[in-house]
């Protein structure tokens, strides 16, 4: 049994897990083991009543806006015990669907979902879908981070958020202000599926990193050989910048 451990709540992974998104779950487990350290996983399914009084890391997949419709109600419940997580630092990671819920609304047309008001945020439908391979450059982490968007949403940052990063090439938060993501505390909202993790190792080392240093005041992590994982990295990074990708 090693010494430290982190719990990992992952919300809901059936109903937001798009384009795989629960893989993200399996590469913060592996890279706390990798290192000796414990990850206890715990699902939170639509029966469920989460709680996060002992969490370390929450996800949030993406989903359609339907299933967001459901997720949203029943987190919406817990909104007061995720506010007092994240406003104590508490590592949270949200994509897409996930990352739109995290603002104060998400409005299709004539319906306007309300959000859980975690982060200065909002969101609104577009008239087109972005749709794209993407690349940004990101305060978190070494690398660029690569993955892939698809979204109907356009999401605007309030004054005192910041953008996860700048976008290289794709669409991100709405396709014209250059901006992807949100950072907020220890709280990275992103359009990046792919999933997001296993081809950005940075950006998973940033939140355990976050989650050890509240958990045992110590964020460091010991080294692992990446070189799989960025090779994967670069090689979409070229590609997309080289400017032969082909997007729809
Ligand atoms: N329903 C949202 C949108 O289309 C999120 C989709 C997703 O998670 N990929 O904007």
């Amino acid at each position: 049994m090693s010494s430290k451990s982190l719990t990992i709540v992952h919300l809901y992974p059936e109903l937001l897990n798009l384009y795989g998104d629960s893989g993200n779950i399996l590469v913060l487990r592996r890279r706390l083991e990798w290192r000796g350290l414990e990850a206890n996983v715990r699902e939170v399914h639509v029966d469920d009543t989460p709680s996060f009084a002992d969490a370390d890391l929450v996800f949030i997949g993406g989903g359609s806006d339907r299933e967001q419709a459901i997720v949203c109600e029943k987190l919406l419940r817990q909104r007061s015990e995720l506010t007092s997580f994240v406003e104590d630092g508490g590592a949270l990671l949200a994509v897409c669907g996930g990352y739109q819920l995290l603002g104060h609304s998400y409005t299709m047309g004539e319906t306007k979902l309300e959000g859980l008001g975690l982060v200065d945020l909002y969101t609104d439908r577009g008239p087109t879908r972005l749709i794209s391979n993407i690349a940004i450059e990101s305060p978190v982490c070494e690398h660029p981070i690569v993955g892939y968007e698809n979204h109907g949403g356009r999401t605007h940052l309030g004054a005192d958020v910041k953008p996860l990063g700048r976008v290289l090439y794709g669409n991100g938060n709405d396709g014209q202000t250059g901006q992807e993501g949100c950072l907020y505390k220890n709280v990275v909202g992103t359009y990046i599926h792919g999933p997001l993790l296993p081809k950005n190792p940075g950006v998973a080392d940033f939140l355990l990193a976050r989650a050890l240093e509240r958990r045992y005041c110590n964020a460091s992590l010991e080294p692992l050989d990446d070189s799989v994982e960025l090779a994967a990295n670069k090689g979409m990074y070229e590609r997309l910048m080289s400017g032969n990708v082909q997007e729809n």
